[in-house]
């Protein structure tokens, strides 16, 4: 049998570590894939491809001509559009799928936070008074803080938000986690926030904005996830290469 080849849908840490965990191992072909969002990806330790595949047509097409055996959803857990398509090309063209897929966060005793559906509901959650809030939701949707103007905000990116907000009152900071509780809690310091609008992302990398909101009393309001696509998931790394292993005894039984 030759090596198993493996399609990990990427764009996450854990997209990377598992890249990593995987790159030396003889028996298996990597290929990451990265959507082209982030200017300068971080390097993935396997060969990447980079770009849309075209929806899930696109995407069960290049499964087959590629001849994936095994295609792992390793994006973040917000990429919803992405996860739908892996999972319909998977049923498409019979490739096994599964997703690694971070919890999201829970909170603990002493945090602030109002859990609403999505981006638009936290805007519509904030109070009519001008406020400082801060950001934390990435840049695809930022744009909403527009029909707010009345607050201050300090929002933080990987990348430049193009085109640039138009908002009166306006910070912008370019930094890419981890972050440290320190630096947070001297963000929230600095700025005088009193709220903060989050994903729910889950891991560690930006994890600790809502210790230092804690720790500062500050209400946050939580953008909780959409339905996951109906397929199986794990949770860590060591879990993921522990289905990569048995996918590739099962397979190897079956002698495929
Ligand atoms: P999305 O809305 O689910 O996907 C939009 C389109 O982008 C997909 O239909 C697909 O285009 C393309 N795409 C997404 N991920 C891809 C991948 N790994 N490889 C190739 N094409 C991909 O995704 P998104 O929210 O824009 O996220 C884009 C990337 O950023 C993902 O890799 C994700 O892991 C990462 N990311 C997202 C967030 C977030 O909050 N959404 C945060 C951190 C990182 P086609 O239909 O043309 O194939």
């Amino acid at each position: 049998m030759g090596r198993t080849r493996i399609l990990i849908l990427g764009g996450t840490t854990e997209a990377r570590q598992l890249a990593g965990a995987l790159a030396d191992r003889p028996d298996l072909d990597v290929l990451m894939s990265l959507a082209g969002r982030t200017k300068e990806p971080a390097t993935q330790g396997v060969a990447t491809r980079i770009g849309g595949f075209g929806g899930s047509a696109g995407l069960a097409g290049f499964l087959a001509e590629e001849k994936i055996d095994l295609l792992i959803d390793a994006t973040h857990p917000f990429a919803a559009r992405i996860s739908r398509n892996a999972a319909e090309a998977a049923s498409l063209v019979r490739v096994s799928l599964f997703a690694l897929r971070r919890p999201g966060w829970q909170p603990v005793e002493g945090d602030r936070w109002q859990s609403v559906a999505d981006v638009e509901a936290a805007f519509a959650a904030l109070p009519q008074e001008a406020s400082r809030v801060f950001l934390a939701i990435g840049r695809q949707e930022a744009h909403h803080a527009e029909t707010l103007p009345q607050h201050f905000y300090l929002v933080r990116s990987v990348d430049p938000i193009d085109p640039p907000l138009s908002l009166p009152r306006l910070v912008s900071v370019l930094a890419k986690g981890p972050f440290s509780l320190e630096d947070e809690l001297a963000l929230l310091r600095a700025h005088a926030i009193d709220i903060i609008i989050a994903k729910n992302s889950g891991g560690t990398a930006t994890h600790s904005k809502l210790e230092a909101a804690r720790a500062l009393g500050i209400e946050v309001l939580m953008v909780e996830r959409g339905e996951a696509a109906d397929v199986p998931a794990v949770h860590t790394i060591e879990d993921a290469i522990s289905r990569i292993d048995h996918f590739i005894s099962v397979t190897m039984k079956r002698g495929v």
